[in-house]
C-alpha cells in the first residue's frame, strides 16, 4: 500500500511538508494540492482517511472534518526522489470547498469512469423521468437486448461506411454496455482489468 519508508522521505528539503497530489482512484481526476507533514502521513495511513497539515490553520487537518467530505485513502507513493507524494482516494462528496468535484476547474479526468459513477448513481436512487431508471426498472433481459441491438446498429454503420453513425452508434453501445455491466454488478473497470492481465502476459 504505502510504497515507501517513512524515514527515507525528503522531510528536510522542504521545511517538513511534503506536497501531496490527490487523484480520484476511479477516474483519476485530479483532486486537490495539499501538504503532508510526517505526522499527517502517519494520520493519513493511520486513519484511512487523507489528512494533511494545514499551513493556514497550522495544525493537522482531515480533509472533510466538517464538511464530512472525506477523502477515502486507497493507495499512497511517493515520487522518485521522496520530496513529493500521490495520493489516490475515493471522495465522498464535492472535494472542493467551493462546491466541485475537484479544486482544478477543468481537470480532466477518465469520462466513461465517470459515466459510471452516474449509472451507479442512477441505480441506487432511480431517479424518476430518468432514462437510465426506466433501463434498470426494466431488467436485465431488456438491457441486454438494448446492447445487442446498438452491437448491430454500430456493425452496420460500420460496414456502410457512415462514419458519423458509427460514432453515435459506439456512443449508445458503450453507454449500454455500462449500464448492463453495473446490473450485473459490474463496472468498466472489471473489462479493463482483463484486458490489462491480457496485455501483460501477452
Ligand atoms: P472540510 O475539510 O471539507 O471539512 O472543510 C473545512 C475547511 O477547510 C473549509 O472551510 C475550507 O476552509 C478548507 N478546505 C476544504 N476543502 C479544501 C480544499 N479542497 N482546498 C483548500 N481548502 C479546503
Ligand atoms: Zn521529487
Ligand atoms: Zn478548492
Ligand atoms: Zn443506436
Amino acid at each position: 500500500m504505502a510504497d515507501f519508508q517513512l524515514d527515507r522521505l525528503a522531510w528536510d528539503k522542504q521545511g517538513g511538508l511534503l506536497p501531496a497530489v490527490v487523484q480520484d482512484a476511479e477516474t483519476l481526476r485530479v483532486l486537490m494540492l495539499g501538504y503532508m507533514d510526517r505526522g499527517a502521513l502517519e494520520a493519513t495511513l493511520a486513519s484511512r482517511r487523507v489528512t494533511f497539515f494545514s499551513r493556514s490553520k497550522r495544525r493537522l487537518w482531515t480533509k472533510g472534518e466538517s464538511s464530512g467530505h472525506f477523502l477515502d485513502l486507497v493507495s499512497l507513493q511517493a515520487d522518485c526522489d521522496g520530496d513529493t507524494l500521490l495520493v489516490l482516494a475515493r471522495p465522498n462528496g464535492p472535494t472542493c470547498h467551493l462546491g466541485s468535484p475537484s479544486c482544478f476547474p477543468d481537470a480532466p479526468g477518465d469520462f466513461l469512469a465517470e459515466l459510471g459513477a452516474v449509472v451507479e448513481q442512477r441505480e441506487k436512487e432511480r431517479p424518476a423521468g430518468s432514462y437510465t431508471t426506466r433501463l434498470f426498472d426494466a431488467g436485465t433481459r431488456a438491457i441486454a437486448q438494448k446492447v445487442g441491438e446498438e452491437g448491430v446498429e454500430t456493425a452496420l454503420a460500420a460496414v456502410a461506411q457512415d462514419e458519423a453513425a458509427l460514432g453515435d452508434e459506439s456512443a449508445d453501445l458503450l453507454y449500454h454496455l455500462l449500464v448492463l455491466l453495473r446490473a450485473r454488478g459490474l463496472a468498466l473497470s472489471d473489462a479493463v482489468a482483463v484486458l490489462r492481465r491480457r496485455h501483460g502476459s501477452g
